[in-house]
């Protein structure tokens, strides 16, 4: 019987760790399928505390990891397939078919990136089609390619393509951005990025040569399609939260987030607490994961020790 069990590695995960390992809880941490979660997806980052002259996203998460390991965190990088509370109160985690058991358990298991949602799209996934520029924008030198969304992560995105690209092109929906003005500026005045506003990309063109060799447009003012030859498209266009293991034993939003109390890392079941983006549809930043991270570990600390 452990005390602790965490769920996740992406900052709040660590931050978690971090804490917990310090207060001689000897936590076990499952990584998941995507150890150091969305930052591992993520170039530059400027806006964590700390690094003045920013970080990349990978290693922010390696350096997180690095810490909860020196404090005695012990780390499985395997995916949980269920958890269960019980009769005692206690929790069973499921990797595998081996089950582990703890006193308290800690849900940080984040949130994933949303598919455009066309059959084309998981046709030509890998094969034009991402949702990564990080991890793809290397095979897209000197090529033209479509970014679809308007917030922070769809600027981020088609920024950075440019490194590669010859051309980006920002196929949003509304005729103004979601994203910060700093993100925006940044994007407004990079002379390799377009902006297609009030579009919706309808179809993306090629399956039948099994790569992506264009998109149809669809206008969300009139209705009226265009092609256009493109080479790749980079979906940014939002997160779903990976809650999937507590439906049905947790209380969840309309968007599938978990509900904790106001003001803590507590769920309604005593001893399961959830930090980072998986209850947080506001904030969503690392530095707000970390530190919801850092109240679950307390939380999970205070129940432990029966206070
Ligand atoms: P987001 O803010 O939810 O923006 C999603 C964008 O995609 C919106 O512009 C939305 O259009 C559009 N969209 C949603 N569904 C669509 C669909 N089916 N088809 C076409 N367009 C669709 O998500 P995000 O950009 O991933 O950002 C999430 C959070 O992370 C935010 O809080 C953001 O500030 C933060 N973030 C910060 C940084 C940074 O500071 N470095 C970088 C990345 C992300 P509408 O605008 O019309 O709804």
């Amino acid at each position: 019987m452990k005390d602790l069990i965490i769920i996740g590695s992406g900052p709040a995960g660590w931050t978690a760790a971090i804490y917990a390992a310090r207060a001689d809880l000897h936590p076990l941490v499952f990584e998941g399928d995507q150890p150091g979660g969305q930052l591992t997806t993520t170039t530059e980052v400027e806006n964590f505390p700390g690094f003045e002259h920013g970080i990349q996203g990978p290693d922010l998460m390696t350096v997180m990891k690095k810490q909860a390991t020196r404090f005695g965190t012990e780390i499985v990088s395997q995916r949980v397939d269920a958890l269960a509370r019980n009769d005692d109160g206690t929790f069973s985690v499921t990797v595998k078919g081996e089950v582990h058991q703890a006193r308290a358990v800690i849900l940080a298991t984040g949130a994933t990136a949303k598919r455009i949602g066309l059959a084309s799209e998981q046709a030509l996934y890998g094969k034009g089609v991402s949702a990564c520029a990080t991890c793809d924008g290397f095979f897209f030198k000197g090529k033209e390619i479509i970014v679809v969304g308007g917030g922070d992560s769809a600027m981020e995105e088609a920024d950075f393509l440019t490194r590669f690209a010859s051309k980006v092109s920002i196929v949003h929906r509304r005729d103004a951005f979601r994203a910060s003005k700093a993100m925006q500026d940044r994007v407004l005045q990079n002379p390799k990025i377009e902006v297609i506003w009030n579009t919706e990309v309808a179809d993306i063109l090629g399956v039948d040569v099994g790569r992506v060799t264009g998109v149809m447009l669809k206008s969300t003012v009139d209705g009226t399609t265009r092609e256009m030859k493109i080479d790749g498209v980079f979906a940014a266009i939002g997160h779903t939260p990976n809650s999937d293991l507590v439906k049905g034993m947790l209380e969840l939003d309309e968007k599938g987030y978990v509900q904790t109390i106001p003001g803590t890392s507590k769920t309604m079941i005593p001893g399961l607490f959830a930090c980072g983006d998986l209850q947080d549809a506001h904030y969503r930043q690392a530095i707000t994961a970390a530190g919801s991270g850092c109240m679950a570990a307390l939380d999970a600390e205070k129940y432990l020790g029966g206070i």
